[in-house]
C-alpha cells in the first residue's frame, strides 16, 4: 500500500487514463480501446472477474474493461458527428461564455437519472452549442453507460423524404429515435417548416413526453425576435429585396410543439463570440 504514493502512475497522454481513444471516421465519431489498456491485468484478458457473493459463493462479475468495451459499442452507435471527437466536459473546454451551461450538463451527466428532464440550448449559430452537447453524449455514456443518439434535425428530414420516395417505412428512422433513453435533436427547427416537417417532430416529441424520455435539444432559434435567427428571404416580385425574416423558435415549431417542449425541458440561452472563424476544429452549432 504504501508503495502507490510514490509509484503514482503516469496517466496515459493519449486517453487521460479513461482507455478510450476517440477519432473521426466518415461522417461519424468512433471510439476504440487505448493502445495502453488492449491488454487488461485485472481479467488477463478473459473478461470476467470472480468475486464472492453475501454467502460466501463464487459469482462471475464483468470486468471494468468489458464495461468500457460495451460503452465503446454504445458510443459508436451515438452517430455524433466526426468533427465533434475531441468534443469533452472537461476543464480545458470550459469559458466565460459557456460557463453556465456547461455546469449545467455536468451536473446532468454527473448524476444522472432515468427519466431526466431535458435542456434546450438556444442561441446564435457558432457559438459551440453542438461542441458542448456533443461532449454531453460522451459524458453520459461513458460514465453510465446511457444509450443516446445524436440526430441532426435536417438530416433526419433528408432520409425520410429518402425514405418516402422508395416506399420504405418512416418507422424504421423514427422508431429507433423515439425508444432511445437519450436523443439529442440539433438543429432543431432547421428546414423548410413545412406541415409534414412539423408533423414529423411531433411524432418524435409526443413519443418521448410521454415515455418521459430525456430530450436534449439545440436550436438557433430563440424566444424572441431580439436574438433568434434572422434570415433573409427573397420576394417573389422583388426579385432584388430580401425580406427580413425573425421567426421565434415558438413560430418555427408551432404552439403545440413549444407547449410540450417547455414541459419536457429546461431552457437555456447561449451567447458568445462566433467560434467557426478563430477555431478551424469549432462547430457550426
Ligand atoms: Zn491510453
Ligand atoms: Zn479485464
Amino acid at each position: 500500500m504504501t508503495a502507490l504514493k510514490t509509484e503514482k502512475k503516469k496517466l496515459c497522454p493519449q486517453c487521460g487514463g479513461l482507455g478510450v481513444v476517440v477519432n473521426p471516421a466518415g461522417s461519424f465519431t468512433q471510439a476504440e480501446v487505448c493502445p495502453c489498456s488492449s491488454h487488461c491485468p485485472v481479467c488477463n484478458d478473459s473478461r470476467y472477474v470472480f468475486q464472492r457473493d453475501g454467502s460466501g459463493r463464487e459469482i462471475a462479475a464483468m470486468c471494468g474493461c468489458e464495461v468500457r468495451r460495451n460503452r465503446i459499442r454504445i458510443y459508436n452507435h451515438s452517430r455524433v458527428p466526426a468533427k465533434f471527437y475531441g468534443a469533452r466536459l472537461v476543464e480545458s473546454q470550459r469559458d466565460t461564455h459557456n460557463d453556465h451551461i456547461f455546469n449545467t450538463f455536468n451536473l446532468v451527466a454527473r448524476d444522472y437519472t432515468k427519466n431526466h428532464k431535458g435542456i434546450l440550448v438556444m442561441g446564435p449559430a457558432g457559438v459551440g452549442k453542438t461542441h458542448l452537447v456533443a461532449g454531453f453524449v460522451f459524458e453520459l455514456i461513458f460514465r453510465h453507460g446511457i444509450p443516446t443518439l445524436f440526430q441532426d434535425f435536417a438530416d433526419l428530414l433528408k432520409q425520410l423524404r429518402s425514405a418516402y420516395s422508395k416506399g420504405d417505412p418512416e418507422e424504421g428512422l423514427i422508431d429507433p429515435l423515439s425508444s432511445i433513453e437519450v436523443l439529442v435533436i440539433d438543429e432543431l427547427g432547421k428546414g423548410r417548416n413545412s406541415a409534414w416537417e412539423q408533423n414529423i417532430l411531433d411524432i418524435i416529441i409526443s413519443q418521448r413526453y410521454n415515455n418521459r424520455k430525456t430530450t436534449i435539444f439545440t436550436s438557433n432559434y430563440t424566444e424572441s425576435r431580439a436574438t433568434t435567427l434572422v434570415e433573409r428571404v427573397r420576394t417573389r416580385d422583388r426579385v432584388d429585396e430580401d425580406r427580413e425574416v425573425r421567426d421565434t423558435l415558438k413560430d418555427r415549431v408551432g404552439p403545440r410543439i413549444y407547449s410540450r417542449l417547455k414541459e419536457m425541458c429546461d431552457f437555456i440561452q447561449m451567447d458568445g463570440p462566433d467560434r467557426r472563424e478563430s477555431d478551424l476544429e469549432a462547430d457550426h452549432g
